[in-house]
């Protein structure tokens, strides 16, 4: 079967069609800048790349062009649309009753625009993906992954905010946590390297937007991100968790909006804000590099909230048996890992950096110091293949 993996974002469309047969990608691309003056990139492996500007009004016709262009004579990898088995939609989230990956009908749609409020950035364009791809494609089922369901096995103790109990059974405010696809595949080929099917795992998928996860046996325990992807460690330009009490002092102090002060904590916090540099890692590194104060402050700051949130996960725990890095700076970023498992002998972490500051990009491996307790791994992560399976599971 081919299954047809979508990520629709506000303005961009992404997309992989994978032969579950091998689990090979047959084409993938990106629609950008819809209802803009559209773009559209589409690749296939060992083929020239094609860029073209389109008309991409929307996303049905973002949609209507990938499925033309998928079964082009000259650039496409089908011969017809009717060779999709399946479509796999990524959805950030499912909020609390969206628990597992799920076929989308009318009630999930509904569902998903019933939680937009608490979702308002991400829900409404996968909604509109979903439905514009259904619209061209009603004859298939459509899957919706969501990032937030592995962690409907996080318990209470862990998803709770001690706030009035009211407001969770008002407004659902609740830890979700994100970034869950991710966690869950990487885990499971943690758990795969180890051998062992009880491995108490604790992965950093450390990107753009960043956060830890704690799993025993491929079911998580807990995350760092929380009621929204802000909680937890400092990212790109989110400032992760910080004292309740400073948002509402700052909100004072500069007369902002409560609007104004999500936008400072979202997009001008975290590696940017304490740099004044970039929110990319390597800009920042190389700033640190050179002598700027305040890059080096900031990758302290990163470095420190990880460290801390890994101890936390050892302790909640009881252990831990393989800590993982993945994403953007986790697979790339041999110094940074270096500095976040500096220390922790005594946890067990001591990884090799004749193998870590050495590693390939892209590269899975273990990066252990031969006789330590805990294994330390790099492996890359593939949301899209997970979102795949998933897809091709629910509808074989
Ligand atoms: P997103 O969260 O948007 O998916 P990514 O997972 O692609 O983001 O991660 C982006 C981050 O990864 C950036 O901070 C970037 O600096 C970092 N990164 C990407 N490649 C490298 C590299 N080769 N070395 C160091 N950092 C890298």
């Amino acid at each position: 079967m081919k299954v047809l993996v979508v990520n629709a974002g506000s303005s961009s469309l992404k997309y992989q069609l994978f032969d579950m047969e091998n689990g090979s990608v047959l084409a993938k691309g990106l629609c950008e800048r819809i209802g803009i003056d559209g773009v559209i990139t589409h690749k296939r492996p060992g083929k020239e790349n094609y860029k073209s500007s389109a008309e991409l009004g929307d996303h049905k016709a973002a949609i209507t062009l990938v499925l033309n262009l998928l079964c082009d004579p000259e650039l496409g990898v089908i011969s017809s649309i009717s060779e999709i088995g399946a479509v796999g939609h990524r959805v950030a989230h499912g909020g609390e009753r969206l628990r597992a990956s799920s076929v989308i009908g009318d009630a999930e749609i509904e569902y998903l625009e019933s939680i937009v409020e608490i979702n308002p950035l991400h829900g409404p364009p996968a909604i509109s993906g979903i439905k514009a791809c259904k619209s061209v494609m009603p004859n298939v089922k459509h899957v919706g992954v969501f990032d937030t369901s592995y962690y409907s096995t996080v318990e209470e103790k862990a998803y709770i905010y001690p706030i009035p109990y009211e407001l969770y059974e008002k407004y659902k405010i609740r830890r979700y946590g994100f970034h869950g696809t991710s966690h869950r595949f990487v885990c499971a080929k943690a758990m795969e390297m180890l051998g062992n099917k009880d491995a108490k795992v604790i992965t950093c998928h450390l990107g753009n937007g960043s956060s830890i996860t704690a799993s025993v046996g491929g079911k998580a325990v807990d995350t760092s991100m929380g009621f929204t992807p802000q909680e937890g460690v400092p990212m790109g330009t989110r400032s992760g968790s910080v004292d309740p009490t400073v948002v509402t002092y700052i909100m004072k102090k500069e007369g902002i909006t409560a609007d104004e002060a999500e936008k400072l904590l979202n997009s001008k916090s975290g590696l940017l804000g304490v740099s004044g540099v970039s929110s990319d890692c390597r800009d920042v590194l190389i700033a640190q590099g050179e002598g700027n104060k305040r890059a080096a402050l900031a990758m302290d700051i990163l470095v420190h909230y990880i460290k801390k949130i890994i101890g936390s996960y050892i302790a909640e725990m009881n252990g831990v048996d393989a800590l993982v890095f993945t994403a953007g700076i986790g697979e790339n970023d041999g110094i940074v890992r270096d500095l976040i498992c500096k220390d922790m002998s005594y946890l067990g972490i001591e990884i090799d950096n004749d193998i870590n500051l050495k590693l390939p990009r892209g590269t899975q491996a273990d990066i252990t110091k031969a006789g330590a307790k805990v294994r330390t791994l790099v492996i890359p992560t593939d949301e899209e293949y997970m979102i795949a399976l998933d897809t091709f599971n629910l509808v074989k």
